[in-house]
């Protein structure tokens, strides 16, 4: 079973990709160029990354007291992956890019997912970089954006601290002017940060040249002391190792310290690191406190590493169905090879036949079509959302202003339906495997261990589900939810007409019925504590209902291509999704349309 086909059919025949050559930045570009960079990264991650994935699980990071220790083939896969440009796949010519489509881009990536989640951070390095490209000087796009395309430098993310991880308003790494000439720095305003930085990603190693922190940290106000809330939050630049203006290592080290290494559930092939600020461990010109330099206008950092946020949680949800799917090809594979049991049937009575091989049982059919309509339609969603981006970049002003607000909408269920329900295959992978599967024989437990971050990191679920139904479904009126509803309803339309799909076209129309009615009846009182005590479920109902129109809308181009196995599985998974997944969002609806109060209203000590 291979990943390509679906790729292939999601991109060409559902998406239509190659008609973003006709648009003038992807003039150079056909079905030949993005056939040839998807061969080129599925090659990669088959040699580079698929063979040490169990590797890197376990042997994972180690600090010797100096450095952090990466097995060599951690390396060799990120050395591959820079020397493919896949790091500036989508930038423009002029930066050394291949002006790739978005959609393009985050296809081919998700090989790497498939073949070994965490031996790579590229993603963290990408959006870094990005991050610069929009909001830095010339000199800092320069030094430190341009190096991160070409490899030399790695990026990070600073956001988290040990006692601010969901609510950034309460970070207290402060940032203050470094010295009288702090405006004057070449590399931007120079200041001295001090604070602890928790569950930093790839914040420690010997990959690359340099580091390049991006830092959130608050400056003070006129009165010196910290601004409360997230008014105060300004974006700093700290490089790992001080750099000149023409982005040449000066052979000072700036004062960032490694203070341990977090021991992971999985994911280990990525070093997570608690770093110290300005502790004066190594301090710069004789003093304590790292340098860094101020990125955009002081107090925007937020919106500032925001920017980035969509593209990061289409990365993380891509992650999520990669795994996903890793764990249902394998269980697939041992569905099909594994002898046991008999037929329910009167043929199963008879001790003396053979074993049935486990896929010829109902149950683990449905187990395996489970998890190939969770995989699948999360790839299409998260395919779907990428081409969004790319029209949002190029599109007429009116569509990408579609895009736009559709992707405010889109990307929390683009970020954790995937976390939740690729997780869920991932347990159903264990399942089919029964004993086997619970061992470290098989590689199913770790696809679980390393999918359990992603309903953590990029903002936790219960942040995502209350963003959805507090802020997303509301802004500009509406409108973004009313652009969604006209999407759905024209792909009913067309369903409409096709006689074996006119009835999952009505049983969408419903759910989309239902999920407009409870979010009304959710903020029926206007009290933010009614609407949103229950917007977990309220965003399981919206997903599985965006879910179903994602099916419905593929179904309706797989119906279209000529008899096969491809054909009939991927209306098989179409059909389950509508008749054993969609029936419960009716469940997870009762509780936000009656504002249900049961767990808010309950008193600690009742637990
Ligand atoms: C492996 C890993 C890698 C990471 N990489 C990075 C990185 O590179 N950079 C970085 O900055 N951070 C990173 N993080 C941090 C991650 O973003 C945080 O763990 C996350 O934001 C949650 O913060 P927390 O752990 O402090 O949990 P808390 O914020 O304490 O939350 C604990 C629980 O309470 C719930 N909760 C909290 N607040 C609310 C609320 N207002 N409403 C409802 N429920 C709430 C949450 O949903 C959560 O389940 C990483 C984390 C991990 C585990």
């Amino acid at each position: 079973m291979s990943l390509r086909p679906t790729v292939d059919f999601l991109l060409y025949d559902w998406l239509d990709v190659p008609s973003l050559s006709e648009r003038e930045r992807f003039a150079d570009h056909s079905r030949e160029t993005f056939d040839a960079v998807l061969d080129t990264c599925e090659r990669i991650a088959r040699e580079k990354y698929a063979p040490f994935n169990r590797l890197v699980d376990t042997q994972e990071p180690q600090f010797d007291g100096e450095k952090v220790i990466l097995p060599q083939a951690t390396h060799e896969a990120n050395r591959a992956y820079a020397e493919s440009g896949m790091l500036s796949a989508a930038q423009d010519y002029e930066e050394g890019g291949m002006q790739l489509p978005y959609t393009i881009e985050a296809a081919a990536n998700g090989f790497f997912g498939l073949a070994s989640v965490s031996i790579g951070s590229s993603l963290l390095t990408k959006g870094n970089a990005n991050l610069l490209l929009v909001h830095g000087t010339e000199v800092q796009k320069a030094v430190f954006a341009r190096n991160e395309f070409n490899g030399r430098f790695s990026g990070t993310m600073c956001l988290s601290e040990p006692q601010a991880g969901s609510s950034l308003s309460d970070i207290t790494t402060r940032a203050v002017p470094d010295g009288a000439d702090f405006e004057a720095d070449p590399l931007g305003a120079r200041y001295r940060l001090k604070g602890n930085k928790m569950w930093i990603s790839a914040g420690e190693h010997e990959l690359t040249e340099n580091i390049v922190h991006l830092v959130l940290a608050k400056t003070p106000g006129p009165d010196g002391k910290l601004i409360p809330g997230t008014r105060g939050i300004s974006l700093f630049i700290v490089p790992k190792k001080m750099v000149d203006a023409q982005g040449q290592l000066t052979g000072v080290r700036n004062d960032v310290a490694l203070a341990g290494l977090n021991h992971k559930l999985g994911w280990r092939g990525t070093t997570n690191t608690l770093l110290n600020f300005g502790e004066g461990k190594f301090p710069v010109n004789g003093e304590a406190g790292a340098v860094g330099y101020l990125v955009g206008r002081p107090h925007e950092g937020l919106r500032c590493m925001f920017h980035m946020m969509n593209e990061a949680r289409i990365g993380v949800g891509t992650a999520a169905v990669m795994l996903g799917l890793a764990g249902y090809y394998a269980s697939l594979d041992y569905a099909k090879n594994r002898p046991q049991g008999r037929p329910v049937g009167p043929a199963g009575k008879d001790p003396t036949q053979p074993p049935v091989r486990i896929i010829e049982h109902a149950d683990v059919k449905r187990m395996l079509l489970a998890q190939k309509s969770y995989g699948e339609g999360a790839l299409a969603l998260e395919l779907y959302c990428a081409r969004l981006v790319d029209e949002q970049h190029t599109g007429t002003p009116e569509a990408a202003d579609d895009a736009r607000l559709l992707l405010e909408v889109l990307t929390p269920i683009a970020k954790s339906w995937p976390s939740e329900w690729c997780l869920e295959a991932n347990s159903l992978a264990i399942q089919i495997h029964g004993g086997y599967g619970y061992t470290r024989d098989f590689p199913v437990e770790q696809y679980w261990r390393d999918n359990r971050l992603n309903m953590i990191h990029e903002g936790t679920h219960g942040i995502q589900a209350t963003d959805l139904l507090g802020r997303k479904v509301l802004m500009e009126n509406g409108k973004g939810l009313q652009l969604l509803a006209g999407r759905i309803n024209g792909t009913i339309e067309r369903a409409m007409q096709v006689p074996e799909l006119a009835a999952h076209a009505n049983a969408l129309g419903q759910a989309l019925a239902q999920v407009g009615g409870a979010t009304k009846a959710a903020w029926a009182t206007g009290e933010p504590t009614d609407a949103l005590a229950n917007a977990v479920p309220y965003m399981q109902a919206f997903g599985h209902t965006v879910l179903a129109w994602i099916w419905l809308d593929v179904a309706l181009s797989a119906h279209m291509a000529t008899e096969g196995a491809a054909r009939t599985g991927r209306l098989a998974a179409m059909r389950f999704f509508f008749h054993y997944e969609l029936p419960k969002i009716g469940a997870w609806l009762q509780v936000v349309s009656s504002r249900d109060q049961t767990c808010a209203s309950l008193p600690e000590e009742a637990f």
